[in-house]
């Protein structure tokens, strides 16, 4: 039934049914169930329709947002879809991983006194919704061109990149160096929040679109970026960044002490089916065991939760600074809380201890003191206070850097920022050498899926105008 819009006042604000936290401990399945079509018109009617609207201004993509809950709350939902690809490549995946809180929803008028209209939701169950009916549909290009684009690096940047170049007409080959496209869309962002089938069917339908994939091909490795060079007429460098801030405490290297990213990737390997010999022997299983989670980002929530999904005996998380303080999502915090994880604030690791393997972590007590030029309050150790956390795995999550990319391509001519992120022409995204652009993290530093999107996106348009400025000239690398 078609809703009437500014419905705020006397709707309350719903978001989906979030399956009860015993249940999810037992799964690995999505934590939110799928709105009721009557639910997802009702709550896009809450609308009030801005002439200025606050959510489209701070989503990064710059979504239609306001049209599309409209045309939802009438019911219109092929339009609504129509309208949510047209700035969004990914839009169930964004509703299901954009932390909306500080995005769209955060940002929506009737928020304050009314909680903000449910955007992520909404924008999850049109697209859901599309796939059922079979709305979405491969990337078609109206007329082929004969140009080629390489692209480096399956994740968010990369292929919305692609998708955008192939519907323009060109020949669009993906690298990258894992066995599935999608980067940390599949092997990062656990299947709690993401379902692995999600991602996979919008690579499957760039495959038919005729995007080529060259998977388990590291660049620098098995081809060199010159040979790319050759190769194509323009490239795409959307490596990510990977290299994981490490610590150098007393006993850091002890068996047991893990990288984030190694546990997550081996946990949805296993999910995906591998044979994964680390999580076999134990290394990187959680299983009976308590462990301790170092950080207080997103990967280290999602560290926790999934521990306690694999049977660990305890899971605690220590976090140098307190819970406002805490840059992970407030939302992802209290799934966490919900599903038994115990938080350890303002306590930083002092050493880890055991014989032969880790056993225990010794903790110092930390406080807020004074803040530094940027604002931010200043951690400074308790004297005298510690405390041991008893622990048979301690994964390390404290955030990525860049990869040398210069030296892993031998392209000393890529420059890059003090941060060793790839540095671009900000006008035309393109690195210091000719026809090479580059998008996503390794461009911003560690970032959000939404703002790869975006990237790749804009990045495809300045390819786009770099080959046809360049018309019939010969490819780049003859430059
Ligand atoms: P990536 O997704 O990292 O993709 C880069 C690809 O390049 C990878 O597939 C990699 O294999 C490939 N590659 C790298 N080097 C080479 C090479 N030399 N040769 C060939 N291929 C190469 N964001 C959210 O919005 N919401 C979340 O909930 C969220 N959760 C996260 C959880 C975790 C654990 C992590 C680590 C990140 C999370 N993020 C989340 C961040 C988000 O996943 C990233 O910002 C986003 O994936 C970046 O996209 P990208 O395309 O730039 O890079
Ligand atoms: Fe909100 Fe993300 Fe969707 Fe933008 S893409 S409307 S920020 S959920
Ligand atoms: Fe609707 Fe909120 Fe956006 Fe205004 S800010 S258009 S009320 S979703």
């Amino acid at each position: 039934m078609a809703e009437k819009m500014l419905q705020f006042v006397r709707l309350q604000q719903r978001q989906p049914d979030k399956r009860d936290a015993s249940e999810r401990r037992a799964d690995w399945g999505e934590v939110y169930q799928a709105f009721a079509a009557d639910a997802a018109s009702q709550q896009a009617s809450r609308c009030s329709q801005c002439g200025v609207p606050f959510c489209q201004v701070h989503c990064p993509l710059n979504n239609n947002i306001p049209d599309w809950l409209k045309l939802t709350a009438e019911g219109r939902l092929e339009e609504a879809y129509e309208v949510a690809a047209g700035t969004n490549t990914f839009p169930e995946i964004c509703g299901r991983v954009c932390p909306q809180d500080r995005l769209c929803e955060g940002n929506c008028v009737i928020e304050k006194g009314f909680d903000s209209v449910t955007i992520g939701a909404v924008e999850k169950y049109i697209t859901d919704t599309a796939w059922e009916k079979g709305w979405i549909k491969p990337p078609m290009p109206v007329r082929e061109r004969q140009q080629s684009v390489g692209i480096v690096g399956a994740g968010p940047a990369g292929m919305a990149a692609a998708e955008r170049l192939r519907t323009m007409g060109y020949q669009v080959t993906i690298y990258d160096r894992h066995d599935r496209a999608g980067g940390l869309m599949i092997y990062g962002i656990p299947n709690f929040k993401l379902e692995k089938d999600i991602v996979v069917r919008r690579w499957k339908q760039y495959v038919m679109g005729g995007i080529q994939f060259r998977l388990n091909t590291t660049i620098g490795r098995d081809v060199t970026l010159g040979e790319l060079r050759q190769r194509h007429d323009a490239l795409l460098v959307a490596t990510g960044v990977y290299k994981a801030r490490d610590i150098d405490n007393a006993g850091a290297g002890l068996p047991g002490v893990v990288a984030a990213l190694d546990y997550l990737i081996a946990s949805n390997r296993k999910g995906l089916g591998d044979d994964v010999p680390d999580f076999e022997s134990g290394a990187l299983n959680a299983e009976g065991k308590h462990v301790v989670v170092v950080g207080g980002g997103d990967t280290a929530m999602d560290c926790v939760r999934t521990a306690v999904r694999q049977g660990a005996a305890s899971v605690t998380c220590l976090y140098r600074r307190d819970k406002a303080n805490m840059p992970g999502s407030m939302r992802e915090v209290k799934n966490a809380e919900e599903e038994g994880v115990r938080f350890e604030w303002l306590a930083a690791p002092e050493a880890f201890f055991g014989e032969g393997k880790v056993e225990g972590v010794r903790a110092q007590r930390m406080h807020l003191g004074l803040p530094d030029a940027t604002g931010r309050q200043q951690v400074e150790p308790i004297a005298g206070a510690h405390f041991n956390l008893r622990a048979d795995l301690v994964i390390k999550a404290l955030g990525f850097d860049p990869e040398d990319l210069p030296a892993a391509f031998g392209e000393p001519e890529l420059t890059v920022t003090r941060w060793g992120t790839l540095k671009i022409d900000y006008r035309t995204m393109m690195t210091a050498l000719p026809g090479v652009f580059a998008a996503g993290d390794i461009v911003r530093g560690a970032s959000l899926v939404v703002w790869g999107i975006r990237d790749g996106r804009d990045v495809a348009e300045q390819i786009h105008q770099f080959i046809q400025a360049r018309g019939a000239a010969p490819a780049m690398a003859a430059e």
